[in-house]
């Protein structure tokens, strides 16, 4: 495996962090997770434009093109063969002794990029999986997809320690996103999902999805909805990178929509294979 760091690829046992980066110290960096179908990357323009909004968002000047880094990725997704899984990336404010204003002028920052091998979660696509709902206790710039995952990881672990897959968060009753996904409901044929504000990461794969709605005409509204609206939704699905359209066919031990994906989800799922198919080939 090879790792891209600072523009170089190296072996990955060669690449080495130094202890005071402020990405290793603060989470002071921001990332993005781009998904590789058939050795090409997926909605690669949308995820290094909200990395650059992420990075100015927190002033920091990342010391490339997109068309330079554009081009490091897709030699790194050649070297290591990738088929079909991820391309993880980040960019930190960089090295300085620990201190927390920002680093004077003449600090550059850190980029990592490296490549997993992840196959498309058929079989859950398929049955759908389970979730939790928990507070949202997460700071209130939720838009930028930075490094501090505390509140993220947190909800998350209480999922698992469920043995369910994500967690759906909301602040005082209204439902934000879930740890790692965006969530959108299905009630009396529309489609409803949380507004893109500093309250949830507008992800891209949400974006893909409201693109297939307004083509395919399938009502959307972009409003936030109530825990009570969730729990008697009559379908729910996450939407991600990762898990690209998946349905949610249990929620807090209760089943939902009779506990297996619905109608319009199955749809939205086809639909979004087909953009794949049609950015990344078959
Ligand atoms: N919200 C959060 C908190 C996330 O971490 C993610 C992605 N990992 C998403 C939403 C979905 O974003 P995307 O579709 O861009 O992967």
């Amino acid at each position: 495996q090879n790792v891209l760091l600072n523009g170089e690829l190296l072996e990955r046992s060669k690449a080495s962090i130094d202890i005071e980066d402020r990405g290793y110290q603060f989470g002071d960096g921001v990332y993005e997770v781009i998904r590789v179908y058939n050795g090409k990357m997926f909605t690669e323009e949308e995820h290094l434009d909200r990395l650059w909004a992420s990075a100015a968002s927190i002033g920091i000047e990342i010391p490339y093109s997109k068309k330079e880094v554009q081009e490091q990725l897709k030699l790194l997704v050649e070297k290591d063969q990738l088929v079909i899984g991820t391309v993880y990336l980040q960019f930190t404010r960089g090295i300085s002794p620990r201190k927390h204003p920002f680093p004077a002028n003449g600090v550059t920052p850190t980029f990592v990029a490296y490549t997993r091998e992840v196959g498309r979660p058929v079989e859950k696509l398929q049955s759908g999986v389970k979730a939790i709902i928990t507070d949202d206790i997460r700071w209130l710039r939720c838009d930028i997809k930075s490094l501090n995952l505390l509140g993220n990881l947190l909800a998350n672990q209480k999922a698992a320690e469920a043995g369910c897959d994500e967690a759906v968060l909301h602040r005082e009753g209204r439902v934000t996103e879930g740890s790692h996904s965006n969530i959108s409901i299905v009630k009396g044929g529309k489609v409803y999902t949380h507004p893109a504000n500093h309250f949830i990461l507008n992800g891209i794969s949400r974006r893909v999805m409201i693109e297939i709605c307004k083509r395919e005409e399938i009502p959307f509204i972009e409003e936030p909805f109530t825990v009570e609206e969730l729990t008697q939704a009559d379908e729910i699905f996450l939407t991600g990178t990762t898990v690209e359209v998946m349905p949610i066919v249990e929620l807090a031990g209760k089943s939902i929509s009779g506990g297996k994906p619905g109608p319009l989800t199955r749809k939205l799922q086809e639909l979004f294979k087909s953009e794949i198919e049609l950015q990344c080939g078959k």
